[in-house]
């Protein structure tokens, strides 16, 4: 795959957001060891390499469905989610049990229908995963959210998660605009737009109209931090995060990570948006100190 991102513009960005997506989730996840705690407020790297987690695993997924199939194809998605599964990744119990039924040929319809009572998940689970669909997409940030509804479905049924994958997938999508990253504001007035009537929605609202506090604790307070792991408990404050940082990944990952809450995810959010352009890479030392990609999506099989 990566010898053909020097000719398709599309999958460079989308390498370019899942490395920044891999960077953030992998940078983040070290804040669970407790060891570690203290350097997050003196905003030092831990030691050692930093290994992904699920989020990375499973937007890697994404990524070779898209440039295998140039769109959303929900059976491969299903397929290369369970085929690629970790246990030691991090994954929720549900989605653990989900991927191994699917493994031993489980209709992945019924069975991410069935969770939760029938409700389906609201989970981040597909939200923390689609930054480098938008990114993909970054010309057409409406076919982004459209492709990452689909994609959502495979695992997440529930519309709040649908919703938080919609709103991520725009912001990726609007913050590698080929001609010019937006403003906070435009960025957030660009992906309000792309969503529809929901939770996600109203703390997208939410968090627009705190743009202009400098306290990231004050609005992950408000506005939730993944502390539930629901996708209206953790979109809105990534993508407030996000939107005061773009073109600047090392303040964007503290602002987002000496809150707590879904550290990981929030980071992987945040790191997708951001390094879909150019101007959000992460620092190089980040980049060399976590885990490469998985082989199989550097060398393009879904
Ligand atoms: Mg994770």
């Amino acid at each position: 795959m990566t010898a053909d991102s020097a000719s398709d513009p599309r999958l460079a960005r989308a390498l370019d957001s899942l490395r920044g997506l891999s960077v953030g989730d992998a940078l983040g996840s070290q804040f669970f060891v407790p060891v570690n705690y203290p350097l997050l407020k003196e905003r030092a790297l831990p030691p050692g390499d930093w290994q992904w987690t699920d989020d990375t695993e499973m937007a890697a997924s994404v990524l070779a469905v898209l440039a295998a199939h140039h769109r959303i194809d929900q059976d491969a998605l299903a397929r290369s989610f369970a085929d690629h599964h970790d246990f030691d990744r991090g994954y929720g119990p549900a989605v653990n049990r989900m991927l191994r039924l699917i493994r031993e040929g489980g209709d992945w319809r019924e069975l991410a229908a069935a969770l939760f009572d029938g409700r389906g998940s609201w989970g981040n689970g597909a939200a923390m995963r689609i930054a480098p669909l938008g990114a993909w997409y970054a010309d057409d940030p409406e076919q982004a959210t459209h492709q990452a509804e689909i994609s959502a479905y495979v695992t997440h049924q529930h519309r709040e998660a649908v919703m938080g994958a919609m709103a991520v997938a725009a912001a990726a999508a609007l913050a590698a605009d080929p001609a010019g990253p937006p403003t906070p504001e435009g960025l957030l007035d660009g992906v309000i737009a792309l969503v529809p009537r929901s939770a996600v929605a109203a703390g997208l609202r939410r968090a627009r109209g705190m743009l202009d506090y400098d306290d990231p604790a004050t609005v992950a307070a408000v506005l939730g931090c993944g502390r539930r792991t629901s996708a209206h408990d953790t979109v809105p404050f990534a993508l407030w995060s996000a939107a005061r940082s773009l073109g600047d990944f090392e303040r964007a990952f503290w602002a987002t990570a000496q809150v707590g809450g879904d550290v990981d995810t929030n980071c992987a959010i945040v790191g997708g948006v951001l390094a879909g352009a150019g101007a959000g890479s992460p620092p190089k030392e980040w980049l060399e100190r976590t885990e490469t990609l998985p082989g199989w999506v550097r060398a393009g099989q879904a």
